[in-house]
């Protein structure tokens, strides 16, 4: 009886190990490249010198080969039994390698793999902003040396393909064989424990998150897996928030006290404000905002953050009337400019982001909710169609055409010091200003040249972005009007350690988050407003040193456009004497004051 038992699942094991052997290029080939994550960690332990525990090393390249192994097995079965076998096993190698460089490539180059903000930032870029991003990168140490990595592995294949099969002789052979059905089944036993993660149902983001927690595999099927569900359930947040937001124009009953108003909010692009004269940079980078300040027209807010440090997740919260710190999701609330536009304010947006990535617009999950058609017609009363090369000719278009009415409510997004500065800024002799000599930091070891050239260029970026708050606010300067001045987030320029943009390891150090989260957030205020407004204008100066997260702006600009509705909330509004600051949670799950104050 036992025997019997015994002979069945000998034969069994053999049927699965058989076909993995006599295809032990392709399969070795599937499990060692689809688990850059474990790869990285061992690159961190041995060159680092960093003390990962060797256990932990373990775990990671047997949790992550385990879930691999179960489809490669599938795989080397599938290769053996169909008729094209040559032309599925060179496909699937030319799809492995391509992955393989997409991983070392974004691993060396970002210390990331295929996160749902990677998956999105590819499908929200346009072939001329990949050309750009392909060309900052090519020459980077990362990216050769992904590519040597890549390579290599390439005459590791062909070598093994050659040799395969007098060693998959040697392999069937009792001993050998023995060996790799014990190791190949506790293998696959393993891996199949852990396709519990990829097989259950999924209903929300936030349900995706908690099977994060505890030891999770990280290999390349079960990263994209969760990805391209976060992306779903992402379009269907989206759909949820434009149903609020239009709910809201159709059927709010928000009032509004001003007769006549302008109310300019400037969103700007990955600035960082310790490169602002106005927060103290070396270099007078803001010295036309420095002049309004010195007017008496100008606030500088010193206490303000973004919650994330990409573009879309923190601009939906930012035009939604949710507060992240008090755990409300963006997509349960309207936008505040629903609630402005109920209560007669005509709302223009003029985006230098939107059409950048015309391509994809439909996929881009900002657009999705920004720019929904429903959204355009119903809360907007115009939006820009064109991208301009510049900022200022973003500006001056709507100054072209706009017909403003009494209450006018512009929002404007920049382009503002986006990935490559030298392209911010016009090439000419007013904003070809300064040399690398005079860039404060310049003599710190980790830079050489190149790498000034790039922080001189976010200099003169920080300036020409100067130039173009002047020229909003100066268009605005003989009206009623209150410009606010925000960025989306920070951005690294080389600030602390020899790297640049923003780093997406979700570990967050108090450095990384005062150069990628800290922003610049300023309200100018006409002559015409001050005079009508004094005690106005001292509440936003009171305000001034108040900590705030930028998702709860919507608060404060109801309130400067006088706006009154049930979603009105005063606790939430920094210029407000009831203000009371929530926790300021950020990338969800890190309290902002806690982690600067330890
Ligand atoms: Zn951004």
């Amino acid at each position: 009886m036992g025997t019997r038992y015994f002979e069945i699942l000998k034969r069994a094991v053999k049927a699965v190990v058989k076909p993995v052997l006599q295809q032990w290029p392709l399969w070795l080939t599937m499990v060692l490249t689809l688990i850059p994550m474990a790869w990285s960690a061992l690159d961190y332990h041995v060159l680092r010198k960093h003390d990962f525990p060797v256990s932990y090393l373990m775990e990671c390249f047997v949790n992550d080969a385990s879930v691999v192994a179960v489809l490669a097995t599938f795989v080397a079965w599938l290769v053996n039994v169909v008729r094209c076998r040559r032309v599925l096993k060179w496909a699937l190698y030319v799809l492995l390698l391509a992955m393989w460089v997409a991983s070392l490539f974004l691993l060396r180059n970002f210390n990331t793999t295929f996160t749902p903000q990677i998956l999105q930032v590819m499908m929200e870029t346009n072939s001329g902003e990949s050309g750009e991003f392909i060309h900052a990168w090519m020459g980077a140490f990362g990216t050769r040396r992904a590519i040597q990595i890549a390579a290599f592995t390439l005459l590791c294949i062909l070598l093994a393909e050659w040799k395969r099969k007098p060693v998959a002789d040697w392999l069937m052979r009792r001993g050998p064989m023995a060996v790799a059905s014990v190791a190949l089944s506790a293998l696959l036993v393993w891996g199949l424990w852990n396709w519990r993660f990829l097989v259950r149902p999924y209903h929300s983001v936030y349900d995706l998150e908690k099977t994060q927690t505890g030891s999770h595999p990280n290999d390349l099927i079960s990263t994209l897996h969760k990805s391209i569900l976060t992306l779903r359930f992402q379009a269907d947040e989206a759909d949820a928030a434009v149903d609020c937001t239009l709910r809201e124009v159709t059927t709010g009953n928000p009032t509004c006290d001003v007769d006549s108003m302008d109310l300019v909010l400037v969103i700007g692009e990955s600035y960082n404000k310790r490169h602002s004269s106005l927060y103290g940079y070396g270099l007078d980078t803001s010295p036309l905002m420095r002049a309004e300040r010195d007017r008496g027209l100008l606030t500088v807010f010193t206490n303000v953050i973004s919650p994330y440090n990409l573009t879309s997740i923190t601009l939906k919260n930012l035009f939604s009337l949710n507060s992240l710190g008090d755990g409300e999701r963006w997509n349960d609330y309207p936008m505040w400019t629903a609630v402005m536009r109920r209560a007669g304010w005509q709302v223009d947006v003029w985006d230098n982001q939107r059409a950048f990535m015309a391509n994809e617009l439909f996929t881009a999950s900002l657009n999705m909710y920004l720019f929904n058609p429903s959204v355009v017609k119903m809360v907007y009363r115009d939006v820009n169609e064109d991208y301009f090369e510049y900022d200022e000719l973003l500006v001056q278009d709507y100054f072209n055409c706009c017909h403003l009415g009494d209450r006018n409510l512009v929002v404007f997004h920049l382009m503002g010091q986006h990935t490559e500065y030298a392209a911010r800024y016009p090439r000419t002799a007013d904003w070809e200003v300064w040399t690398t000599d005079q860039l404060p930091g310049a003599s710190v070891p980790y830079l050489d040249d190149s790498k000034r050239e790039i922080m001189l260029d976010y200099a003169r970026a920080t300036r020409y972005n100067d130039f173009v708050l002047a020229t909003i606010v100066n268009f605005f300067r003989n009206r009623n009007a209150v410009v606010v001045m925000l960025s989306d987030h920070g951005e690294e320029v080389f600030d602390f350690r020899d790297f640049m943009e923003r780093d997406h390891n979700p570990v967050k150090t108090p450095e990384m988050v005062r150069h990628e989260n800290e922003i610049p957030f300023l309200i100018w205020y006409s002559p015409v407003y001050k005079a009508r407004h004094p005690e106005r204008v001292a509440a936003i100066e009171a305000a001034a040193a108040r900590p705030m997260m930028n998702d709860i702006v919507g608060q404060m600009m109801l309130w400067l456009g006088e706006v009154s509705s049930p979603w009105c909330d005063s606790t939430r509004n920094i210029l407000h004497p009831a203000y009371k600051p929530s926790p300021r949670i950020i990338y969800d799950n890190i309290d902002y004051d806690r982690l600067m104050n330890n």
